[in-house]
């Protein structure tokens, strides 16, 4: 009967960390497993320029980021697969990973699994996602709504960043947002609030998506938080960008999450959870910075803690 292999070192996630991760546990030979879920490269392939990411004085492009990346934790040694881990099993050695009808056993795991877009809940959001108007993802679809009239969801950074985006595209883009000031950075707030295409709609809270029964976007029902007046914005696309929730579901038994279903690593450390050998990295762990080279940073000091707690407990 042959055993069933147990890996060094198996990373989830495909982000910034996972990646990370994989560039630094590969380079020390460990020969990682990347498990890669349902948005290869993470978060930032859905950006356009990343501005801020050191070494890049002229930005760069965020799908090309992550493309080095994986590249470069390819050169070292990382096999990558597809699989969507749903379960898993901490309280043996090795640890087991469960995959639908597939178990992988790891001596260490790094979980990078990131965090996905949070949506607003409000009727006709969930009937009319993806190709029917509304969507998280202005590089994506941003395209799609030239010469029209569109919302952004938002007051954040991200928020910000779809509208100046879609200005390339739309007529107009309103920026709806509950409060009457952006959250976002103020170099980033600054370009959204002066930029004549944007018009931001202050102290208004989305009521519903209207346009179910002909099967696309008409329209953007709007309440208004302090009088209560309610409107429709005549808007063909609807950008959500309102933050994130984490993607710590399966493992949320096995480890410590917080209110906000974060990681909650232990020992005082940013990534050690309370199991041996198991590490969270990026922004399935941190809703404090969640920045790209944050992630990767995390990721950086998740990889190397594996490989000493191998040392520790011979690597094979
Ligand atoms: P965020 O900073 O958490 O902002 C979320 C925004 O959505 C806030 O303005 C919030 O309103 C609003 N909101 C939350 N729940 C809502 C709801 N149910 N209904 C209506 N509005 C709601 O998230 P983010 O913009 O995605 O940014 C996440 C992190 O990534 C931040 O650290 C950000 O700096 C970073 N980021 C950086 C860049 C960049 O540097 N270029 C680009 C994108 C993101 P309130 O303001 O009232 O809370």
């Amino acid at each position: 009967m042959s055993h069933p292999t147990v890996e060094n070192v198996v990373i989830i996630g495909t982000g910034c960390a996972g990646l990370t991760a994989a560039i630094y546990t590969g380079r020390a030979n460990l020969s990682p497993l990347v498990l890669e879920g349902p948005l290869p490269g993470g978060q930032l392939t859905t950006t356009s320029e990343v501005e801020n990411f050191p070494g890049f004085p002229e930005g760069v492009d965020g799908f090309q980021l992550m493309d080095n990346l994986r590249r470069q934790a390819t050169k070292f040694g990382t096999r990558f697969e597809q699989a969507l881990v749903d379960k898993v099993d901490f309280s043996v050695m090795p640890r087991k990973l469960i995959a639908g009808d597939r178990v992988i056993l790891a001596k260490t795991v790094i979980i990078a699994t990131g965090a996905s877009p949070r949506m607003t809940g409000v009727p006709g959001e969930k009937e009319l996602y993806g190709g029917k108007g509304v969507t998280t993802c202005a590089t994506c679809d941003g395209a799609f709504y030239r010469k029209m009239d569109v919302a952004v969801i938002g007051g954040g950074d991200s928020a910000a960043e779809e509208a100046l985006f879609l200005t390339r595209f739309a007529s107009k883009v309103y920026l709806v947002h509950r409060r009457d000031s952006l959250r976002a950075s103020k170099i980033m707030a600054d370009r959204a609030v002066a930029h004549p295409k944007i018009q931001c709609v202050w102290d208004s809270v989305p009521v519903s998506v209207e346009g179910v029964k002909e099967g696309s976007v008409s329209g953007l029902k709007i309440k208004h938080v302090k009088t209560g007046a309610e409107s429709v914005l005549p808007v063909k696309g609807i950008f959500v960008a309102i933050g994130h929730v984490p993607n710590t579901g399966p493992f949320a038994t096995a480890l410590d999450v917080d209110e906000g279903g974060y990681f909650k690593p232990a020992h005082g450390s940013h990534i050690q959870t309370k199991v041996p050998g198991v590490y969270v990295a990026g922004d399935c762990a941190d809703h404090v910075y969640r920045q790209a080279i944050t992630a990767a940073g995390m990721g950086c000091a998740a990889a190397i803690e594996a490989e000493r707690w191998l040392a520790g407990h011979e690597a094979g």
